[in-house]
């Protein structure tokens, strides 16, 4: 970082900005991370069970980066009690959460060095997810300042790994704009970052009592926190089947509570015989291998006009061979690595029988250390063979022929899913036509399929990949607090 100065001229040279980045990126063999600081509640001292130390990995080199205390159901109960709704007026909850937005940014190295640490992020990827946090603090703060109903009470925030900070940060910043009251459950791989995340949420002003954070296991803090008659409402990011377990455990036992979920997808590309190829290229590898492919927006299908088919193919061939695996922090590295080991297995395995049944079209090649799986183009026939979401860089690939434009219409839409759906095309009347027929939350023409932007590009799907609103956009802080007719409703 040298001595350059960020927006508000603090020296990042800065004798104690280093450290924290230094020690943000060294191995914290020693560190306890705990639930307790974090919260409102005071975790019962020497309780019965003695304190689960769960280690959060390095993702880079698979060594620990930390240990944190996770928390049990009777604490998720006690965090319930002490809950509180955020009472402030709108416009101090928005200037708060406008403070978070700064605390954020001045603490841009600590950030960059936890996400590509803690979650195998690399720079560039660093960069645009802080940003995007940054957007939804004060996205958010705004809307706040325009809603008239009362909070809904009580929210649980379920978040992924993918996006540890954007999405983390997101789903508790609207909850918390629209006054509700907080408990968070950050995804088992990425806690620290959370950690950090909550610390300058609650340094901006954020009360403990109306945010509180349960590091823990899905199975345990997940079920609690979906499974109590209190929760109001929950914002969950993550797989459809945790999503129909939520809303199945909500009809149950909180049935008055809404569930705004964004899930998985199978996300096609079409790519017809007018497009650039050199433009095309570089969004597929943008769509289908940034992050490692682990995105739900990512690209899993490809289908290709067969007449451009072998020119495209030639071109990815060569790009693909080209992208550099390796450490996450290298300015050199394309791609980081998976999240974890169980992703690293199951994904090979899938590749491993591809390339056994002699599907494998190329593939680039990965360092031997680490998660990291070489980017893999995969032949199929249809979208349909997909089976089920493979959350790494894994593409597949079919060819198909002019006239049967409407059948691959059908295929995508076949699937459930409804996430992304990218288009290269020159032809205005094709465009129209899909862009009305494909069901897809996004829909992007002539550029890549991820990064949704926020405030401009709302991101959201239908169908199997989501229930909308869409995070983002205008509609969604309306989803966080009472219906109009003052009933909390589903
Ligand atoms: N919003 C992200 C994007 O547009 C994807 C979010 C996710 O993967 O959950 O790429």
């Amino acid at each position: 970082f040298g001595a350059r100065r960020n927006s508000r001229g603090r020296d990042l040279s800065d004798a104690a900005d280093l450290a924290q980045i230094e020690a943000a990126r060294r191995p914290h063999a020693e560190a306890v991370y705990h639930a307790a600081p974090l919260t409102a509640f005071e975790l019962p001292e020497g309780g019965a069970a003695e304190p689960v130390l769960a280690p959060t990995f390095a993702r880079s080199s698979a060594e620990v980066a930390g240990r944190l205390r996770t928390a049990t159901a009777t604490e998720v109960a006690s965090a319930f009690d002490a809950a509180q709704t955020w009472e402030a007026p709108a416009e101090q909850r928005a200037a708060v959460l406008n403070r978070a937005a700064d605390l954020f940014e001045a603490h841009e190295g600590q950030i960059f060095a936890l996400l590509a640490r803690e979650a195998g992020k690399t720079l560039p990827d660093a960069l645009a997810e802080l940003r995007e946090a940054v957007d939804f603090l004060r996205y958010y703060a705004k809307g706040a300042r325009a809603l008239t109903a009362p909070a809904r009470g009580i929210f649980a925030c379920i978040s992924p790994w993918n996006f540890p900070l954007a999405i983390f940060t997101g789903q508790i910043a609207a909850a918390l704009a629209a006054g509700n009251a907080v408990l968070a459950k950050p995804a088992g791989q990425t806690p620290l970052i959370a950690h950090l995340a909550v610390t300058l949420l609650q340094e901006a002003g954020v009360p403990r009592a109306a945010l509180q954070v349960l590091p823990g296991d899905g199975a345990v803090v997940g079920a609690a926190l979906t499974a109590d008659p209190r929760v109001a409402g929950v914002a969950f990011t993550g797989s459809t089947a945790t999503a129909l377990g939520i809303r199945k455990s909500l009809a149950r036992h909180a049935p008055q509570a809404v569930l705004i979920a964004e899930t998985g997808g199978l996300n096609a590309m079409i790519v017809d015989s007018t497009a650039l190829p050199e433009q095309a290229v570089r969004d597929i590898i943008a769509s289908a291998f940034q992050s490692a492919g682990q995105r739900c927006s990512a690209l899993r299908c490809l289908y290709l006009q067969e007449d451009i088919a072998p020119h495209v193919l030639e071109m990815l061939k060569g790009a693909m061979a080209e992208l550099t695996l390796g450490d996450p922090w290298a300015l050199s590295t394309d791609i980081g690595p998976l999240i974890d080991e169980a992703a690293f297995r199951s994904i090979s395995d899938y590749v491993a029988a591809a390339r056994q049944a002699g599907r494998v079209l190329f593939e680039g090649s990965a360092p031997a250390t680490g998660w990291h799986l070489a980017p893999v183009a995969i032949r199929v026939s249809s979208i349909a063979e997909m089976t089920r979401e493979i959350f790494g860089p894994v593409l597949h690939v079919v060819t198909f022929r002019a006239r049967d434009l409407p059948a691959v219409v059908d295929q995508i839409n076949a699937t459930g899913y409804g996430l992304t759906f990218g288009l290269h095309s020159r032809i205005d009347d094709r465009v129209q036509t899909l862009v009305e027929r494909v069901k897809a939350g996004n829909i992007y023409v002539n550029r890549n399929q991820i990064g949704a932007v926020v405030g401009s590009q709302p991101f959201g799907g239908e169908g199997l990949s989501g229930t909308g609103p869409k995070a983002g956009g205008p509609m969604y802080l309306q989803r966080f607090v009472q219906d109009a007719a003052g009933a909390p409703g589903t």
